[in-house]
C-alpha cells in the first residue's frame, strides 16, 4: 500500500490523498477472494503454496476467487482425518445426524438468493436455474436428514423355530465423493447428504471450473453442527486431487459424476482394489415426438430438454426423433420457438440460455457443429459463436439445430454437451424407439404423445434409468431414484430412498431365543 502512495507523482497533499486511500480501499475491496481447503474442521492452505483462478464464463473479465490447487500430500492429510472421524460420527445415533443434515437445508434455504447469484456466476446458467437448483439442495439435504429417523432394516420371519431374524445398515467408512461443474451444488448435496447420514466421512472434491458454491454448501453443513473431519473440502486438479482419492487404500466407496473417460479410468483403479464404486456419466438423450402427439406442448419440451442450462445437463435432449407425418410443421414451429431464445448474461433475468462453461467446451462444441456439417447434415439454424458487445467476453454460442442426421453420425452418437439438436425422422413408432436405443448411453428419455398403450410400450422398452412422457428428457424430483443404463452408469442409483444402498453395508442378524 505504501509503495502505491509514495510513487513520484502521486498527490501528497491531505485531501488527496485520503481519496488515493479511498481508491485503494476500493481496489482492495473488488479483489477476489482466495478461499482455502476444508480439511479436520479448519480452512488451510494447500502445502504446494498454489492457487488457480474460479473465472466467470458469461463476462472473463471477472475472477470470482481463487481455490487451493492441492496435490496428493493434502489429499492424504484430508483423507486421514477423515478415517480418524469416521468411528466417533458413525456412533452419532442416526436421527441426530439427520437432525444436522435438516438444519442445513433450512440454511441453504434462507440464503437462495445469495447462493444462486454465486452458481450463475461461476456455471454460467441463467439466475432462475441457478436459485432453483440451490433450492433444490436444500430440499435433498431435508429429504436424507428424515431418511436419519428411518435408516431401516428388515424384520423377516425365519423357518427355523425361535429364531428371529433383521438386516442392519454399517456405514462403508471414509467416502471419496468427486463432482463435475454443470451441477454445482445440487450434484455434491445429493452425494455428501446420503453418505453422512449413513454414518460416514467424506473427502469431497468439486470440478474446478465451479468450486465455489459447494465450499459455501460445507461451511453451511459444519455450521449446521457437522463434527471436525466428518466433512472434508479439497480443491485441485483430478488427474492429481482425483487419482489419490480413488487410489488410497484408506477409502472405502467412491461416487463420481463427470464424464465417460474419466469415470472409466477411476473404475480401473477401484476395481483392483476392489473398493465400491457409484459412477454417473454422459448420456445422449433423445425425445420422441409421434404424430397424435400435442405440437406446440412437444416443441416446448424440446427446447427445454435441449437449450436449457446451454445444453449442459447429462440429461439434456441432443436428438429428436420425430414421426414422418408431422416432421415439417414440427421442424417450423421448432425453428421459430428456438429463434426467439434470449441469450447473454445469466445474472439478467431475461435471459434463458446462458454461455458454455469455458473456452475448451465451446472449441467441443463447435468443433461438434464442423463434424456434423461435414458428415453431411444440414444445418438448420444457429452454428456459430456469438460475438459483439457483452457476447465477446464469454463463452456464448447460438443454439444450434440440424435436420437429415442419420442415426450412425458422430452428432447423433456422442455427447456434445451443448446447445446442438439433431432432428431425426422416423416412419413411425418402431422405428423412433429403435433410432432412440441405437447408442452407446441411456441416462435418459422423453416420449411426447397422447397414446396410452404406446406410452407403456416405450417406459418398457426405451433403454434409459429416467423415463419421462410429455415432459423434457432433463429434470427430475430429488425424493426418487435417479441414474442411467448401458454406459452411462455403473448401476447403483443416486438419490431417493436407494441411495443409502451405495453408502452402507447390510448385516443380516440370526438371534434364537
Ligand atoms: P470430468 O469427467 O472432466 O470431471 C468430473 C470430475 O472428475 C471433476 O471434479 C474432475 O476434476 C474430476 N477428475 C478429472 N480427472 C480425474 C481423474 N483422473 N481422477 C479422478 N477425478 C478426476 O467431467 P466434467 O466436470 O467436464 O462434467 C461433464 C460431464 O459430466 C458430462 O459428460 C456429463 O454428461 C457428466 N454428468 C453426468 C451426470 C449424471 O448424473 N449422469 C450429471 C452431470 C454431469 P477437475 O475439474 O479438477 O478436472
Amino acid at each position: 500500500m505504501s509503495d502505491r502512495l509514495e510513487k513520484p507523482g502521486y498527490p501528497l497533499n491531505p485531501f488527496s490523498r485520503a481519496e488515493g486511500l479511498w481508491s485503494l480501499a476500493e481496489d482492495f475491496l473488488k479483489m477476489p477472494t482466495t478461499y482455502k481447503n476444508f480439511i479436520d474442521g479448519e480452512w488451510v492452505e494447500s502445502s504446494s503454496g498454489k492457487t488457480f483462478p474460479n473465472i466467470n464464463p458469461a463476462n472473463t473479465d471477472e475472477v470470482i476467487g481463487y481455490f487451493q490447487q492441492s496435490n496428493v500430500e493434502d489429499t492424504r492429510r484430508a483423507i486421514e482425518a477423515a478415517v480418524r472421524a469416521q468411528e466417533k460420527w458413525a456412533k452419532i445415533p442416526a436421527p441426530k445426524r439427520g437432525a444436522i443434515l435438516y438444519k442445513a437445508a433450512q440454511m441453504v434455504a434462507n440464503r437462495v438468493d445469495e447462493l444462486g447469484e454465486i452458481l450463475t456466476r461461476e456455471e454460467g446458467k441463467t439466475i432462475g436455474e441457478g436459485k432453483a437448483e440451490v433450492l433444490r439442495a436444500s430440499q435433498i439435504l431435508s429429504f436424507f436428514g428424515g431418511e436419519g429417523d428411518r435408516f431401516l432394516g428388515d424384520a423377516v420371519p425365519s423357518p427355523r423355530e425361535n429364531v428371529f431374524v433383521f438386516t442392519m445398515r454399517k456405514p462403508l467408512g471414509t467416502v471419496s465423493l468427486i463432482t463435475p461443474w454443470n451441477f454445482p451444488i445440487a450434484i455434491p448435496a445429493w452425494k455428501i447428504a446420503p453418505a453422512l447420514v449413513s454414518g460416514n466421512t467424506v473427502i469431497f472434491k468439486p470440478a474446478s471450473l465451479a468450486p465455489l458454491t459447494s465450499l459455501k454448501l460445507v461451511e453451511i453443513l459444519h455450521e449446521a453442527g457437522l463434527p471436525k473431519g466428518v466433512l472434508n473440502y479439497i480443491t485441485g486438479p483430478g488427474s492429481t486431487v482425483g487419482l489419490e482419492m480413488v487410489t488410497n487404500k484408506a477409502i472405502k466407496g467412491v461416487s463420481f459424476t463427470g464424464s465417460c473417460a474419466v469415470g472409466q479410468g477411476i473404475y480401473q483403479h477401484t476395481q483392483q482394489n476392489m473398493v465400491r464404486t457409484q459412477l454417473e456419466m454422459g448420456g445422449k438423450n433423445p425425445t420422441i415426438v409421434l404424430a397424435d402427439a400435442n405440437l406446440e406442448e412437444a416443441v416446448n419440451i424440446t427446447i427445454n430438454g435441449a437449450f436449457f442450462s446451454t445444453g449442459q445437463r447429462c440429461t439434456a435432449t441432443s436428438r429428436v426423433i420425430v414421426e414422418e407425418p408431422i416432421l415439417d410443421k414440427f421442424t417450423q414451429l421448432l425453428i421459430e420457438k428456438t429463434k426467439a431464445l434470449k441469450v447473454g448474461n445469466g445474472l439478467d433475468p431475461s435471459v434463458q440460455m446462458g454461455p458454455l462453461v469455458d473456452e475448451t467446451q465451446l472449441k467441443t462444441v463447435l468443433s461438434y457443429i464442423e463434424i456434423g456439417k461435414k458428415e453431411g447434415a444440414t444445418l438448420l439454424l444457429g452454428g456459430n459463436r456469438l460475438t459483439g458487445k457483452e457476447y465477446d467476453k464469454g463463452y456464448f454460442v447460438e443454439p444450434t439445430i440440424f435436420k437429415d442426421v442419420k442415426p450412425t453420425m458422430r452428432i447423433a452418437q456422442e455427447e456434445i454437451f451443448g446447445p446442438v439438436l439433431a432432428i431425426m425422422p422416423a416412419k413411425n413408432f418402431d422405428e423412433a424407439l429403435e433410432i432412440a436405443n441405437n447408442v452407446q448411453f441411456g441416462l435418459s428419455a422423453s416420449l411426447c404423445t397422447t397414446n396410452l398403450s404406446r406410452t407403456f410400450e416405450y417406459a418398457n422398452r426405451i433403454e434409459a434409468g429416467v423415463v419421462n412422457v410429455n415432459l423434457p428428457s432433463a429434470g427430475v424430483d430429488y425424493h426418487v431414484p435417479f441414474g442411467g443404463m448401458k454406459d452411462s452408469s455403473s448401476g447403483h442409483r443416486e438419490q431417493g430412498r436407494v441411495a443409502i444402498d451405495f453408502y452402507t453395508e447390510l448385516k443380516t442378524v440370526y438371534i434364537k431365543y
